[in-house]
């Protein structure tokens, strides 16, 4: 038998259930496979090793409950989400010492399903940025190649779900944080439609943009969290009050692409794309359209101005959001200061690092009086042209489909000296936050350069994460699954 921590999450919920293997066994493990790879890839700032093993002894005595789709299941989370008892730092050195006094609204959900917290995840400070070398603690590594970034903001993630520490995790997206680190570690990762899931417990970046969801090793395991995570929530006054399909269940319903039609938004495959990541690509749309689909060629005409103004937005909101860390109300205090501006001002400087402070300053500069116009209400119109782009092309079709990110994981350093650069590396994923609607990223294969995973990613309608999932289900289902990353998994004990 496979080692327990290579099994799907679908797998091993079903051993746990059916008695085969005990929840100390499972949990035993996972230790084991995160204290194997740490050393390698540094995808956690907090490890719940003993909380989570007397948990899983606690419920091995009451043994598995019926109602709990996830009994005894370890995740992991991305260090944005508030956890009951557990340090959330998001990190930053301004939250290092931050000990919530309650779970995110989706955290709760897991938990009432029986999900084992493991640890949380490492990421861009306050979730700016898209290699993790934002971080605070230091950036988390790619599984498949140490000397890459995992992506971000939610790398460590998307690095600790592909190095099998963990059966899920869940991330957040603002403007590609869960398909690009997804993308580039070879696994699956879905930004739900805004509203899906509850933002409350989740620390604000952009609140517009921001939006929480699953990562994990197969399309049926991303379904199974979504059907816990998702749902109405009053705490957030923008979480949608509609039910919830059981995600999972639906993949069933569909074992060809017959009648489906898929659009290729041409501005997606030009300039700037990596041949490897083109052609992986072309050859996964090759075997959609050999399943049945009906390819259509379709455009996202405004898709230049997304990065001016999901930046202008994005920076805006953070400037807003991120004014409550002044060391009083929230966040570490400096106590050197002499007066109580100084103190603020030593209070920021010392607890935001670089990135967060750039974006901070951006964003006020972008509302204030005398700019709001020329930036910041030209940005929100565009961001209108662009949405209507998408409303337009998926009158015509059932998804979109593109590369994730124009390269796979570029090197740790790369990017660093030039913030637009790093900006540039989220063409493909910033629309579809302005847009409001989901998208999936599904690895597809290695960049035949770079032997770095490929990722595909799927663009659905509002709410229609259900036939998203099914079509990306059948896809995988005919597509050769991955191996796991050499050397740090073992899958054959
Ligand atoms: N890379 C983008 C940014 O830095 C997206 C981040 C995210 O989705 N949280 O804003």
């Amino acid at each position: 038998m496979a080692a327990l921590h290579s099994h799907t999450l679908s797998q091993i919920r079903d051993l746990l259930a059916a008695k085969k293997v005990t929840a100390e066994e499972v949990v035993t493990d996972c230790i084991a496979q995160i204290r194997a790879t740490e050393p390698s890839i540094q995808a956690l700032l907090f490890r719940n090793d003993e909380a989570a093993l007397n948990q899983a002894r606690e419920m091995d005595k009451q043994g598995p409950q019926p109602g709990q789709l996830l009994w005894g299941v370890p995740i992991l989370l991305k260090d944005v989400l508030t956890t009951k008892g557990i340090p959330t730092t998001c990190g930053s050195k301004m939250l290092k010492d931050f000990t919530p006094c309650y779970d995110a609204y989706l955290v709760a959900r897991l938990k009432e399903h029986g999900a084992i917290i493991l640890g949380k995840n490492n990421m861009d400070e306050f979730a700016m940025g898209s290699s993790t070398e934002n971080s605070a603690f230091g950036p988390s590594r790619n599984p498949w190649n140490p000397d890459h970034v995992p992506g971000g903001s939610s790398g460590g993630s998307a690095a600790s779900v592909a190095a099998c520490q963990a059966f899920a995790a869940v991330g957040t997206d603002t403007g590609g944080s869960i398909r690009q680190p997804a993308s580039f570690c070879g696994i699956v990762g879905l930004k739900p439609t805004y509203g899906r899931v509850s933002r409350f417990g989740l620390i604000a970046y952009g609140s517009s943009l921001d939006q929480a969801g699953p990562m994990a090793r197969t399309v049926e395991d991303t379904a199974l969290i979504l059907d816990i995570i998702a749902g109405h929530d009053p705490q957030d006054s923008t979480s949608v009050n509609i039910s919830v399909p059981d995600y999972a269940a639906a993949l069933t319903a569909r074992t060809d692409l017959q009648g489906i039609r898929i659009g290729m938004p041409k501005e997606y495959w030009g300039e700037g794309l990596a041949p490897e990541v083109a052609e992986a690509c072309n050859q996964t749309i090759e075997q959609a359209r050999r399943l049945g689909a009906e390819i259509i060629p379709v455009s996202l005409p405004h898709t230049s101005y997304a990065i001016a103004t999901y930046y202008i937005i994005a920076m805006a909101e953070a400037s807003s959001n991120l004014a409550r860390f002044d060391g009083v109300r929230y966040g570490a205090r400096d106590t050197t200061a002499d007066d109580l501006l100084g103190m603020y001002t030593k209070s920021r400087s010392t607890g935001f690092g670089e990135e967060v402070q750039r974006r901070i300053m951006l964003g006020t500069y972008v509302l204030s009086a005398g700019y709001y116009d020329a930036y910041y209400k030209k940005a929100a119109q565009v961001r209108r042209l662009i949405r209507q782009d998408f409303l337009d092309a998926l009158s015509q079709c059932d998804v979109l489909a593109g590369p994730a990110c124009p390269t796979t994981a570029f090197a740790l350093g790369e990017n660093t000296a030039d913030p637009l650069q790093m900006y540039l590396t989220d063409i493909f994923t910033i629309s579809l936050n302005l847009s409001g609607l989901p998208g999936l990223s599904l690895p597809i294969g290695l960049g035949k350069d770079s032997g770095l995973p490929v990722g595909l990613q799927l663009f659905g309608s509002k709410f229609g994460e259900t036939s998203l999932l099914q079509i990306a289900h059948v896809l995988e289902q005919h597509t050769p699954r991955l191996p796991f990353p050499q050397g740090l998994v073992d899958s054959t004990i």
